[in-house]
């Protein structure tokens, strides 16, 4: 039994087969550049990957390409066993707090959400109303605002104007649910405990943190978009929204022009001039002043976060980091759990050095918290969400 995960872009597909009971990844591949004259599909099958450089025109071409690839290199979808089709969508809303299966209905709030999704849910649209025609199984949509539609009015609630934020839906939506469910599941399972009070970091490009409590997300950073919340990539993460009446005014920038600035010129690239958190460290070990003082200021927003949230949550048992920066960056790791000494955080160095694939505690048997480690699995975690429904 296998479940064909689809995370669609603007211009890109992402796709994985996975079998979701034991967690393997048959193939998994990605169109790139579609609709461009340089399009791109790589097809990777037992360790060995197979190109293809051609215009394709849309997702409905990049989705048959994405079959013949399979059929040619293998696995044959016809003996695969896929039970469903899984789409990543980012933005549900207020109307779904867990995967369901696509219908036109469904197909049409997606759409309705647009104005709240406007990067993502139209490219989510494509893939799916692609999918849909193309393979004759259950297509599930897995929204990654899912988790937190658990959180609390006071959590979710911005202190803005009750008409305006009704009228447009402004609240805390959250994103990287999928994830933060995934990663605070398997604390869950590792530790033994189902009513840990936990905070999740997923650091990569995209960053958030997550407050969950029995297994229920009670707060998180990302908000009404994931532009909110920790320094990223490119993203600000938090800052005074006078900031964009002081450039609109004061520098006559457009709002998209700001829009541009706060997702994709800001965050580390933004300070440091690199995303890439392995380049920033490089750089600030040269001497670089700018990346050092990216990483004291990424350093300091986490800080932020897991204080409020252990006040929140009255108590903390668990840290948790996952995702690129945070699988893979015993520094980084090192370094937030320095500043928490005071509080009676002891990390071991040697298992913070260890490299691994596996879930696991990195603090000592005496630390007031338990520091994880746990790999995120995005994708696994929706092929087990489709079988949940199926
Ligand atoms: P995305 O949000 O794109 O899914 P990932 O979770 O793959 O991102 O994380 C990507 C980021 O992880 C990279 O930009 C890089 O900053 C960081 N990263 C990956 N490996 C390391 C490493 N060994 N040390 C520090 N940072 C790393």
């Amino acid at each position: 039994m296998t479940v064909l995960v689809i995370n669609s872009g603007s211009s890109s597909i992402k796709y994985q087969l996975i079998e979701p009971d034991s967690g393997t990844t048959l193939a998994k591949g990605l169109v790139e550049r579609i609709g461009e004259s340089t399009s791109h599909l790589e097809h990777e099958v037992e360790g060995q990957t197979f190109e293809l450089d051609q215009p394709i025109e849309d997702h409905a071409v990049g989705l048959s390409l994405v079959i013949d690839m399979f059929n040619t290199h293998g696995p044959a979808l016809a003996d695969a066993g896929i039970r469903a089709i899984g789409h990543r969508v980012v933005q549900g809303g207020k109307y779904f707090d867990k995967a369901v299966l696509i219908t036109d209905e469904v197909e049409q709030i997606i759409e309705n959400l647009i104005p709240l999704g406007p990067l993502h849910n139209p490219a989510h649209l494509k893939g799916i109303k692609v999918a849909r025609e193309m393979f004759d199984v259950p297509n599930i949509a897995v929204f990654d605002t899912a988790f937190f539609q658990s959180l609390p009015n006071e959590s979710a609630t911005y202190a803005l104007n009750r008409d305006v934020a009704e009228k447009y839906q402004i609240r805390r939506y959250g994103a990287h649910g999928t994830s933060h469910q995934f990663v605070s599941g398997a604390v869950t399972e590792l530790l033994g405990r189902d009513d840990l009070k936990q905070m999740v970091l997923h650091l990569g490009n995209g960053a958030s943190a997550s407050a969950v409590v029995a297994g229920k997300a009670v707060d998180t950073s990302m908000g009404l978009t994931p532009l909110e919340g920790l320094v990223m990539g490119t993203r600000t993460g938090d800052i005074d929204p006078a900031a964009v009446f002081h450039l609109s005014r004061e520098a006559g920038m457009s709002t998209d022009e700001i829009d541009t600035l706060f997702n994709k010129q800001s965050g580390l690239k933004g300070l440091a001039g690199d995303n890439d958190m392995r380049q920033v460290r490089a750089l600030a070990a040269a001497g670089d002043p700018h990346a050092t003082e990216a990483l004291e200021v990424y350093v300091h927003r986490l800080l932020h976060y897991i204080g409020a949230y252990t006040a929140v949550m009255g108590g903390l048992d668990a840290i948790t980091f996952t995702a690129g920066a945070g699988e893979n960056d015993a520094d980084l790791r090192a370094e937030v759990c320095a500043r928490l000494t005071p509080f009676g955080v002891k990390l071991d160095l040697e298992k913070n050095a260890v490299r691994s694939k596996e879930a696991r505690v990195i603090s000592t048997q005496d630390s007031a918290v338990t520091i994880c480690v746990v790999p995120t699995n995005e994708e696994l975690a929706i092929a087990r969400q489709c079988m949940e429904i199926i």
